[in-house]
């Protein structure tokens, strides 16, 4: 235990701890070696402070509103709609995350967690990146605000994603390459961690999706809520109440809870997350976390996660990177065990069928990630109607994964 905890007034070391525990009902928590307490708890009682700080608040809300474009639209796409129910087309509207800085909603959260290192005067920023999107988010708002950003990426995804590899070293990040393991994401994350072990008195850890060990599940889904917060507001302007459905994509989890967030006290909206099918039903061929709902540790945090019959961590497959992770955000794991959301998963096939259609009804090409959710929408397309407004987060723009797309000949 380190000088400044020693030195913390009983109450507040106490309530410290209890903030660290935190759980999602039977999910979450904080499962990570002894050394890594201290900068966790410190984050722990900042991030409290912080996201009730008028200056803070006001800080990120100029930096959301002038460096990465919120709010973002609400667009109805009308055209597809008829494409997917002709007789009876319900009204389908897109948040238009993809107009966003940088691409994609991670943005939201590199800013909000950007802004919290700087508060803790930390000027080296530690991420960790798959596809390289929160990568290249975390670049961005690290050089706009004048830190140093270290991004650990797989040897693997580095090959796969050069171009991300590139507009970071451009930012002037630094990409370290992660051969180990299956050289993805998963190792990436190891490699981050041990490295923050090591340098937590300067450097801050920027986590990208709404996982990990408490506090992060709560810190990224309270930087992303303005997702949900903007269209709640979007959707009263537009036709007056609540969609009847809100849909999103979920890898870890951040697009989504930060568009459900401010619907999960209302019961008349149904909350649904779609998972990366993938291209098979076997473990290995897909990122299906709650359809197998086995419950486990991964990077400190208990929750869904797939793992062979020993408990090992198994391997995942999506064509979509952003989806492509063994666990899944404990928020959600518990929105799923008190039946609150529903989680359902489509395959590479349909994502891309969806992502085609989407770009040749409305012109907007959607991240493939963003797709698996409009797939779902394609297949329940029957039984909807036109007294229906549905709400689509739509999470980032696709034109990341065209090179990928072509170089496997899929357009
Ligand atoms: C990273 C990413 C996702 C998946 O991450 P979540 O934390 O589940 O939101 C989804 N869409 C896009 C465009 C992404 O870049």
């Amino acid at each position: 235990m380190t000088a400044t905890n020693r030195s913390m007034p009983a109450s507040q070391y106490h309530y410290s701890l209890e903030a660290l525990h935190k759980r999602y009902g039977r999910f979450g928590g904080c499962f990570m070696p002894e050394l890594l307490m201290a900068p966790i708890q410190e984050l722990t009682t900042l991030f409290q402070e912080s996201k009730k700080d008028a200056s803070f608040l006001k800080e990120l809300s100029d930096l959301l509103h002038n460096y990465a474009g919120r709010p973002t639209p609400l667009t109805e796409v009308t055209r597809f709609a008829h494409a997917i129910n002709p007789v009876n087309p319900p009204r389908i509207f897109l948040k238009r995350e993809d107009l966003l800085h940088t691409g994609a909603h991670k943005i939201n959260n590199a800013l909000g967690q950007c802004l919290l290192a700087k508060r803790m005067g930390k000027k080296r920023i530690i991420a960790e990146t798959g596809a390289g999107q929160h990568g290249v988010a975390t670049a961005a708002a690290a050089a706009h605000l004048g830190l140093q950003a270290v991004i650990y990426m797989g040897a693997l995804d580095m090959k796969r994603q050069m171009s991300n590899v590139m507009r970071m070293r451009l930012m002037g990040a630094t990409v370290v390459e992660v051969p180990h393991g299956s050289a993805t994401l998963k190792d990436a994350v190891n490699e981050a961690l041990r490295d923050w072990s090591a340098s937590f008195s300067d450097s801050y850890y920027c986590l990208g999706s709404a996982l990990g060990p408490h506090p992060y599940p709560e810190i990224v889904a309270t930087f992303q809520a303005v997702i949900g917060e903007e269209s709640k507001q979007q959707c009263q302007e537009r036709f007056s109440k609540n969609p009847d459905l809100v849909i999103a994509c979920v890898g870890g989890g951040s697009n989504a809870i930060g568009i459900f967030a401010p619907f999960l006290n209302d019961p008349d909206v149904a909350l649904m997350g779609v998972e990366a099918g993938g291209h098979g039903k076997k473990l290995g061929e897909h990122a299906a976390r709650f359809h197998h709902a086995k419950e486990g540790v991964l990077h400190g945090c208990y929750t869904y996660l797939l793992q062979n019959e020993h408990g090992q961590v198994a391997e995942t497959s999506s064509l979509s990177a952003g989806l492509d992770y063994p666990a899944v955000g404990p928020a959600h794991a518990q929105l799923f065990f008190e039946k609150r959301a529903s989680y359902v998963m489509a395959s590479d096939h349909a994502a891309l069928e969806a992502l085609q259609l989407l770009a040749k009804t409305e012109g907007i090409i959607p991240a493939l990630e963003s797709s698996h959710a409009l797939a779902h929408l394609i297949k329940i397309a029957p039984t909807l109607h036109s007294d229906q407004n549905i709400l689509v987060n739509l999470s980032g723009r696709g034109d990341k994964d065209l090179p990928e797309l072509i170089e496997k000949g899929l357009l």
